[in-house]
């Protein structure tokens, strides 16, 4: 049989079978889709591949899924650091937003966030920032698979003028933007504190209807809960329930003011939890009790948040946080150990966002959304196990190459979409312009 491409690789972990790591195998891929996955010699027996391509210290994994981010704050990266959310919101990033963003700082933005996060082996990301239909038009030319969510805040922006338009604008874009292969359009209201009842209501009706997902900040800080306990007497997540929005296409981002109960009744609704390890950590809001969750068979998955709290959009660094963190917060070295890690950054993003059928995991029959790591590098040797070596010791400069849907968008560490040369100009007129304004 003919195919486009066939990737020899030393190892493949494919997420799917739980624990397996091929050997010496190659990945068939035909038409953007993963077509085999066998031993070298007997796929050259079966396959004519257009193209062979020999990866012979690396291993492929899935495509990383950085469930929750905000792309084109790539461009506030490290404006105003170490500082609580609340004052970091309302005296840096707020105002500095309410000047400057608009379609071009989104565009560069996306731009500079989507060439980190190749690089890094991210082939898919869960966006929420004004302008998505900008964030969507970039992913799509520059071949990368996005979620780009309807964002719905209380306040006036220059993205719309109150709640109805942002729903409006948002139903507009999703109808827009539906048949694109690399594109979904979840709901993406802000968060409990900026969105009110109503807003919430519709949004839950909507995405009842239309088998959207919802994707919302939830339980980020203890200051959130308190503050809404004192309002109303209720906490958030108690107000979500009550409003119907925790169902199998919830994604609850952050949570990490999260009780035993709590866990417990948020596994029932077969809600999803979107941990952010590093954003938390750098925002002092504390930590996501991921042990707890995943036992109560909560699907947890991994996000960077925005580079403006992380300060990068390193999904391998984000799993390493996800599984050291884990384990010093239960005090259990066993806690989520490298196999859960990477499955939260690829199997478990995929569930969250609804795309479980088509990315996620090197199955026949998905995507063929690849990332290769060349382990063969003195910082992951010895090798012993490379699932151990990818989550605890790899970096990210040794991600060589990157696939989504079959089309290469990093060929041996260079972006295949993407003029590195003018994009760095363009972000350093960004940072002179910024920097002019705050003076
Ligand atoms: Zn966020």
């Amino acid at each position: 049989m003919q195919v486009d491409l066939v990737i020899q690789a030393r190892w493949i972990i494919p997420v799917e079978p739980e624990s397996v790591i091929y050997e010496n195998y190659s990945l068939v891929i035909n038409d953007g889709k993963i077509v085999d996955l066998l031993p070298q010699q007997t796929a050259l027996e079966q396959f004519q591949p257009q193209s062979l391509q020999t990866l012979a210290t690396h291993a492929l994994i899935p495509g990383l899924i950085n469930c929750h981010t905000h792309a084109s704050m790539t461009l506030l990266r490290g404006i105003a650091d170490d500082l609580h959310l609340m004052d970091w919101l309302q005296n840096h990033i707020w105002p500095l937003e309410k000047k400057w963003v608009g379609e071009s700082f989104v565009r560069d933005g996306t731009d500079l966030a989507i060439a980190e996060m190749i690089r890094g082996g991210t082939t898919c990301f869960n966006d929420m920032y004004f302008f998505p239909d900008v964030a969507a038009h970039q992913a799509i030319h520059h071949g990368i698979r996005a979620s780009a969510g309807l964002i719905l805040i209380d306040f006036p922006t220059i993205w719309a003028e109150n709640s109805e338009a942002y729903i409006e604008k948002g139903l507009a874009l999703h109808d827009e933007l539906r048949h694109e292969p690399l594109i979904s359009t979840p709901f993406a209201p802000h968060a409990s504190y900026t969105v009110s009842d109503q807003p919430l209501q519709k949004i839950r009706m909507l995405a009842d209807e239309m088998g959207l997902p919802v994707h919302m900040h939830v339980h980020e800080t203890r200051h959130e809960v308190a503050e809404q306990m004192n309002k109303t007497g209720q906490t958030p997540l108690q107000r979500l329930s009550e409003l119907g929005l925790l169902t199998p296409n919830f994604m609850g981002v952050h949570m990490t003011q999260f009780s035993e109960i709590e866990i417990a009744d948020y596994a029932k609704t077969g809600a999803h939890v979107v941990h952010c390890p590093e954003s938390n950590l750098k925002l002092g809001s504390g930590f996501c009790p991921v042990a707890q969750c995943l036992e109560a068979g909560i699907n947890v998955a991994l996000g960077t948040d925005g580079a403006a709290s992380n300060n990068d959009l390193d999904m391998l660094g984000e799993m390493r946080t996800a599984a050291l963190l884990g384990k010093g917060v239960s005090q259990d070295a066993s806690a989520v150990p490298a196999k859960t890690a990477l499955q939260m950054a690829t199997l478990n993003g995929a569930r969250a966002l609804g795309l479980e059928e088509t990315t996620g995991s090197l199955v026949p029959g998905k995507a063929a959304d690849v990332v290769a790591i060349n382990l063969d590098e003195l910082e992951t040797l010895p090798l012993y196990n490379p699932l151990s070596q990818i989550t605890y010791s790899a970096s990210r400069n040794q991600v060589s190459d990157v696939w989504v849907a079959g089309k290469q968008l990093l060929k041996n560490h260079s972006l295949t979409t993407i003029d590195l040369t003018a994009l760095k100009a363009k972000i350093k007129d960004w940072h002179s312009r910024l920097v002019e304004s705050s003076s």
